[in-house]
């Protein structure tokens, strides 16, 4: 249920209707749009009482809302909603671009995959410390070591650094050096990590999990949403289907219902969507034409000695013309890279 407050209601209003809904038992998530506030209640209990709430003064109406998400949903949120990351806005008019090497490998390769990407026009740099390998043979990233690398590259180039968890208990040591934290698609639905990402109050990318269906997707950030963290930031990465020409089948048409359904902003990787190198570029433009706010993309510069994801990355020329071509798109769309 979502309570709409009317427009002229004071504070003291709104006060009033959160502590008659707490009352009840349930928990009031409030959201101030520039035109509206909205109260949503939020709980599992039977919300039929809430229904009289509408006979309130300062209550214009209350809307059930339909769907498995609350906080997520468009209903509780009217505008968009952008997550800062240091000053770089996710969701607004400028598609934020979010590009580097599959892993950190070492402080050179960083620094200069850094540079590379920096001088190209990204403005975040990820770079994964922590890996999820399908194999426990492969590497499995440099952790605290890859992490202070990551705080160097930022150093020298200013861009804000993204990386991924893979262990609630690593929560507290990525929230000193990075500015984002990334969950991977394998830990989607890992509600443990969820909610302690969302207790850490830190930006999140939350990629989608390869067997995870939109509505599971946006229950997933709910977890985080819910803990108190409106820093949400929704990535299509592809789901796994009978194709096996392409890593992973992209699905584009999840950024455009994700904007129906959802305020919060939606990014996409081409690169782990793909898996094919050749392919990055051509879903990049095709993902600002769905309305994608951003794209996280994989570069690294000698690809062929990466430590993983090496034939998905582009070489920081690619990505260089990559950005020109996306840049053309975000024109047509009345945006910017
Ligand atoms: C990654 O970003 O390197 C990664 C492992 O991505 P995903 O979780 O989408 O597979
Ligand atoms: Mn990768």
């Amino acid at each position: 249920m979502i309570i709409v407050m009317k427009q002229n209601s004071s504070e003291e209003q709104v006060g009033e209707v959160i502590s008659l809904i707490e009352k009840l038992g349930y928990k009031a998530h409030l959201s101030r749009g520039v035109e509206r506030t909205i109260i949503g209640v939020i709980g599992h209990k039977d919300k039929s009482a809430i229904q009289s709430f509408a006979s309130l003064d300062s209550v214009e109406s209350v809307i059930p809302i339909l769907k498995p998400f609350k906080i997520a949903s468009r209903e509780m949120h009217l505008e968009p909603t952008v997550v800062d990351v240091g000053g770089v806005k996710i969701g607004g008019e400028r598609i934020t671009v979010i590009a580097g090497p599959c892993s950190v490998e070492s402080e050179e390769q960083i620094v200069r995959i850094a540079h590379a990407v920096k001088d190209a026009g990204a403005q975040m740099l990820r770079g994964g410390a922590y890996k999820p390998r399908t194999s426990p043979y492969a590497f499995q990233g440099l952790e605290e070591e890859g992490l202070k690398y990551l705080a160097r590259a930022k150093k020298e180039t200013g861009l804000k650094i993204v990386t991924e968890i893979v262990a609630i208990g690593d929560t507290d040591v990525l929230v000193k050096y990075v500015d984002m934290i990334q969950i991977g698609a394998r830990n989607c639905q890992n509600f443990a990590l969820l909610k302690a990402v969302g207790q850490s109050g830190m930006p999140v990318i939350l990629k989608r999990g390869m067997a995870t269906t939109i509505k599971e997707f946006i229950q997933a950030a709910e977890y985080i949403l819910s803990e108190g963290n409106p820093n949400v930031v929704l990535c299509e990465r592809g789901v796994r289907t009978f194709e096996d020409s392409t890593r992973n089948t992209l699905d584009l048409s999840a950024v455009a219902l994700i904007k129906e359904w959802s305020h919060l902003p939606v990014i996409v990787d081409p690169s782990h969507g793909t898996g094919v190198r050749e392919l990055v570029t051509p879903m990049s433009r095709a993902a600002i034409a769905a309305g994608a706010d951003g794209l996280i993309i994989e570069v690294h510069d000698h690809p062929e000695e990466a430590f993983s994801d090496g034939p998905q990355s582009l070489k920081p020329d690619q990505f260089r013309e990559c950005l020109k071509e996306m840049a053309k798109i975000a024109a047509a769309m009345g945006r910017t890279v």
